[in-house]
């Protein structure tokens, strides 16, 4: 057997962030009364969120804004999107109830529990996540996958984000594994795949929505059960 380690990416690759997040958003704009401010549909509001999210995240990763204007800053660029005037008390309360919210929420991939059972048999298991201790432990936590990994590496530790190598250096010399026998299942061919890569790391791109790229990856999936055909 080749590998002997697994690195996980976690929002967007096993922990469902876009189902998650709607549902959050449901709530907020329902319990914020939303549409009495001028946002035509819930719908709009959570597709101009999903961009502004993806956005801001993109800006946090190469360091060009910092973690509190990510997560408290968010709501503020997403009423200037959808051109709401908004009180700063709005969106404030906004990021709040998000943060307090969204880490309960329960929807992972398909297969996630059933997959991670059959591969902690035979391999080591972690997580490499940019994502924040408090939110990503919640998250683990409540959908119960926290004990299918030995290390859970976050980038706001380390130092380093994806897809920076030494991030993935650093998670290899922490548990011990050279890259020969590791592999990196993640979902963002530039923060996961690309990193990996420069790292020297096998990866294995999860494309559930079969985008259509011309990266290469070692491996390619469409739905976390193919894992079982080849590991
Ligand atoms: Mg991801």
């Amino acid at each position: 057997m080749k590998y002997k380690h697994l690195f996980f990416d976690l929002d967007h690759t096993l922990w469902d962030f876009e189902r998650n997040c709607t549902e959050t958003l449901t709530e907020l704009y329902y319990h914020f009364g939303l549409e009495g401010h001028g946002i035509v549909s819930l719908e709009t509001f959570i597709k101009t969120y999903l961009h502004r999210n993806e956005i801001m995240w993109e800006q946090y990763r190469y360091g060009n804004i910092d973690r509190d204007t990510l997560r408290n800053k968010r709501f503020d660029f997403v009423l200037y999107d959808l051109e709401i005037e908004a009180s700063p008390d709005l969106t404030r309360a906004l990021s709040e109830e998000y943060i307090l919210r969204s880490p309960y929420k329960k929807n992972l991939f398909a297969d996630t529990h059933e997959v991670l059972t059959y591969l902690k048999e035979k391999y080591v298991l972690h997580i490499i996540t940019n994502g924040f201790r408090e939110t990503q432990f919640l998250k683990m936590d409540s959908t119960g996958i926290t004990g299918y990994f030995s290390e859970v590496i976050l980038s706001e530790e380390v130092g380093w984000k994806k897809p920076d190598s030494r991030i993935f250096m650093y998670s290899l010399e922490k548990v011990g594994a050279v890259a020969a026998e590791s592999l990196m299942v993640g979902d963002n061919l530039d923060v996961d795949i690309a990193g990996a890569r420069g790292a020297g790391i096998d990866q294995v791109y999860f494309n559930p929505n079969r985008i259509r790229h011309r990266a290469e990856t070692t491996f390619e999936i469409g739905a976390l059960v193919e894992l079982k055909g080849f590991l």
